[in-house]
């Protein structure tokens, strides 16, 4: 006896019926929708055994069931038993036999492989989008939390680019092996592409559950990835968006998660961060501090502070980086993280930089008259950056301060070049021509080749602050530090280490042979007449 069903003779034609050769999953439920039958595709499908699926609930085994329910063909998941989510297109048959029960017949179609990332067999973005629409609808009416996590893996394009994509294509596979691990009975876990992945989770009591699943998201990445012969250590950075706070719809969801995953990054990563209101704030408040931001170029209240580069092989300062703090009337100090996209959106970034592009120059000019030749670096934002006139605006200030160029030194970022591959060669030649350096700023943030680096004319390159952060304890970065010394040494190009803050790190990147180190264990940001101290007092590194 099936435990819970009656035996009807519907079922028992199908046990013996043509159906159990069929190559396609086939289920039969009952009216209560227990699995009533379940043909040999399906349960090889399932990993079930037969014993194990008959008469227990389909939500045992499927996902998104509201198509069931609405009786209308669609899509549906099967959660197989070592945890996988399989998308399926399902079709929707109704029996009721002469003197039999009520049945429900579900004919499992393998949905069109674009459904399915085929490296990792994971369901894809595009899948992702119309499973996400579904589950946010479903939450609107259950009011239920939903959080989604967008999981990027740190330095996955480093390890492509270095190691090839042979160990690329298998650290994705067990990336995902192990996020599937994670998969509750409510999750999903989806490929949105390269290195990123979302895990939605549904049904959420509060924010406790949210934290605790992020945090074993994390957890699941602490053991080092055999990749072959080598054992490495990967970690993720998660962006956390929920519905309904952070949005409503499928945009806004995916891309506060976005956002908050890069802050992830942003801020040293193997972290997690939470979408933040203010940064996806309402249209009023952005236009309140581009009104306030405009206000600041007139009023003069933007000023530069400077952190200290040093040359620890010649012992001694060889640069100070200019960095851009804005003293607002109520708020203080605030640093660039917090209005510079405001600016970059608003395009007030183009008179901003100019602001910073001249004030660099006449500091280089003033700290001349006092006998302090030292070369200071501007950052650059791709707004700037793709502007006709750079070279020309450069040209002019050089021109009118009559400063050495080569005391000037321009940061730029990768993704800049990567996404103006076609202008940036001719920008950077204008440039360099000039007789300013050229600074790569965060190198191996890890989104762009590594070819490129010899195409262009660069003097410069920094090694993001996330490298140097765990140096001393996480072996990886200590090999990819090594790797960007060794590379920007062969290309001919002077090495700064960045956020160095221990004696610790300092003395690690001393030995990978970086040129040079700023961080706030020689100094953090100083203002004007700080900077100027320093330079006078400065009596060597050791
Ligand atoms: P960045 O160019 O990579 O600048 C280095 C950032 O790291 C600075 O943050 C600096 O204060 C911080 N930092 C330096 N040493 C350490 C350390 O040892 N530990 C830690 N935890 N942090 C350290 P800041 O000043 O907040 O600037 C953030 C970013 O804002 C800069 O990153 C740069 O991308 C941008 N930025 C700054 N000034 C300008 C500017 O004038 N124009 C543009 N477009 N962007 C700017
Ligand atoms: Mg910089
Ligand atoms: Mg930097």
């Amino acid at each position: 006896m099936r435990r819970g069903i009656g035996i009807d003779r519907f079922i028992t034609n199908m046990n013996t019926s043509l159906i159990q050769q069929f190559q396609t999953s086939i289920v039969i439920l009952t009216s209560d929708y227990e699995i009533a039958f379940a043909n040999p595709a399906f349960i090889e499908e399932s990993g079930y055994r037969e014993e194990e699926l008959l008469g227990k609930k389909v939500n045992d085994f499927f996902m998104e069931l509201g198509s069931i329910s609405e009786n209308r063909n669609g899509e549906i998941f099967i959660k197989t038993k070592s945890g996988e989510v399989t998308p399926k297109w399902m079709e929707i048959n109704h029996f009721s036999p002469a003197n039999d029960n009520h049945y429900i017949g579900l004919i499992l179609l393998d949905v069109q492989m674009s459904g399915v990332d085929p490296l990792t067999k994971l369901p894809n973005r595009y899948f992702f989008y119309r499973y996400l629409n579904k589950a946010i609808k479903k939450a609107g009416v259950e009011k239920t939390l939903l959080a989604l996590f967008y999981i990027d893996l740190d330095r996955f394009k480093f390890i492509n680019d270095t190691l090839g994509h042979s160990y690329g294509d298998l650290l994705l596979k067990q990336a995902s092996e192990r996020l599937k691990r994670c998969v509750g009975t409510k999750n999903l876990v989806a490929r949105m592409g390269g290195d990123e992945f979302i895990y939605l989770a549904e049904d959420l009591r509060d924010e406790t559950d949210v934290d605790d699943l992020a945090q074993e998201i994390l957890n699941s990445f602490s053991a080092p990835f055999q990749l072959k012969e080598i054992e490495i250590y990967i970690s993720p950075s998660i962006g956390i968006s929920m519905y309904p706070y952070d949005g409503d719809e499928i945009e806004s969801l995916i891309s506060n998660a976005d956002s908050a995953m890069y802050r992830a990054k942003r801020s040293g990563r193997n972290k997690i961060e939470k979408a933040q209101l203010d940064v996806s704030a309402g249209a009023f408040e952005k236009l309140m501090v581009e009104n306030d931001l405009r206000n600041a170029l007139v009023k003069n209240e933007l000023l530069l502070y400077f952190q200290p580069q040093i040359d620890l092989s010649k012992n001694e300062i060889v640069g100070m980086e200019a960095l851009l703090r804005w003293n607002h009337p109520e708020l203080g100090i605030v640093p660039p993280a917090e209005f510079i996209p405001i600016a970059e959106e608003s395009g007030l970034i183009i008179p901003i930089g100019d602001w910073v592009m001249r004030a660099a120059c006449l500091k280089i000019k003033a700290w001349m008259k006092e006998g302090q030749r030292i070369r200071i670096s501007i950052n650059l934002s791709a707004k700037q950056f793709l502007q006709n006139d750079l070279a020309e605006k450069f040209q002019q200030l050089i021109d009118e301060t009559q400063i050495p160029p080569e005391l000037l030194e321009i940061e730029i970022t990768e993704s800049m070049i990567m996404y103006n591959m076609g202008s940036a060669t001719d920008v950077l030649n204008r440039l360099k021509k000039l007789g300013v350096y050229i600074a790569i700023d965060d190198f191996g943030k890890g989104y762009s080749s590594l070819s490129y680096l010899q195409k262009f004319p660069l003097d410069t390159l920094k090694i993001d602050r996330s490298f140097i952060f765990d140096i001393d304890s996480n072996p990886s970065s200590k090999a990819l530090t090594q790797a960007i010394s060794n590379l920007g040494h062969a290309l001919d190009m002077k090495v700064i280490a960045e956020g160095v803050e221990t004696s610790d790190q300092l003395a690690h990147v001393e030995k990978l042979q970086c040129d040079v180190v700023q961080g706030y264990y020689f100094s953090i940001p100083l203002t004007e007449d700080e900077a100027i101290q320093f330079l006078i007092n400065f009596k060597g590194a050791k």
